[in-house]
Formats: C-alpha cells, sequence, structure tokens
C-alpha cells in the first residue's frame, strides 16, 4: 500500500476541509493557526503515542494520545514545514554571502583595503 501523501495547507485550502485539531496535529484548536510543535513525546502502547503540544502563535498547550498512522502523518508534516525553513535560511546564506563579497569587490576596487589588511 503506497505511503499516505499528507496534505498540506494549499491542498486543504484547495480542497475545502478544514483542519481537524485531533487528526492535523499541528492545527491549533484555540487561535485556528497552523503552527503547533511537539514539545514532548513518547509511546504509549504500540500502535499509540502521548504528545504535548504547544501553539507557537497564542501558546495553548494540550496533550494528545494519537494512533501512529496521525504520529506519521504529524511527523511528515513537520520535516515537510523544518525541510522549507531550511531552504529559507540557505536562500539567506547566499544572500549575505553575496552581499559580503559585493562589500569586499567594492572596497577593492576603491582601493579602501589591499593585501596589508590581511596579514
Ligand atoms: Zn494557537
Amino acid at each position: 500500500m503506497p505511503a499516505r501523501r499528507p496534505q498540506n495547507w494549499l491542498s486543504r485550502a484547495l480542497s475545502g476541509r478544514r483542519p481537524n485539531a485531533e487528526t492535523d496535529l499541528e492545527h491549533c484548536p484555540n487561535c485556528d493557526r497552523d503552527f503547533v510543535y511537539p514539545v514532548e513525546w513518547e509511546p504509549v502502547s504500540k500502535e499509540s503515542w502521548w504528545m504535548l503540544l504547544r501553539c507557537a502563535e497564542c501558546d495553548t498547550w494540550r496533550e494528545a494520545t494519537v494512533p501512529n498512522a496521525i504520529a506519521d502523518r504529524f511527523d511528515v508534516e513537520l520535516d515537510r514545514r523544518a525541510d522549507v525553513m531550511h531552504r529559507a535560511l540557505q536562500k539567506i546564506d547566499r544572500e549575505q554571502m553575496v552581499a559580503s563579497a559585493n562589500t569586499m569587490i567594492a572596497a577593492l576596487r576603491h582601493n579602501l583595503i589591499d593585501a596589508a589588511d590581511f596579514s
């Protein structure tokens, strides 16, 4: 059986499906945002997990005990979001390196620095 793809905010929006805080753990039942992340978690059986969840938007805390399928979906969703943040950080790093290189090039062109500055 193929793995179920997680539904992200765009596919949910296009489907008209409302997120459910009991199955879409990243969804906050208090503020309706999807900024919930796990603070602590542990297996309670072979088939379920207990989690302490916190919403980064409104600071609502809640506990949830969920079956493996929901925990797995949440894990995939968190990985997807971490990947988005990682790519954004890499883009920022590249932009900062380009800005630093351009500053160095301008300083060299205007004779503001020379080899003696690096000895
Ligand atoms: Zn919230």
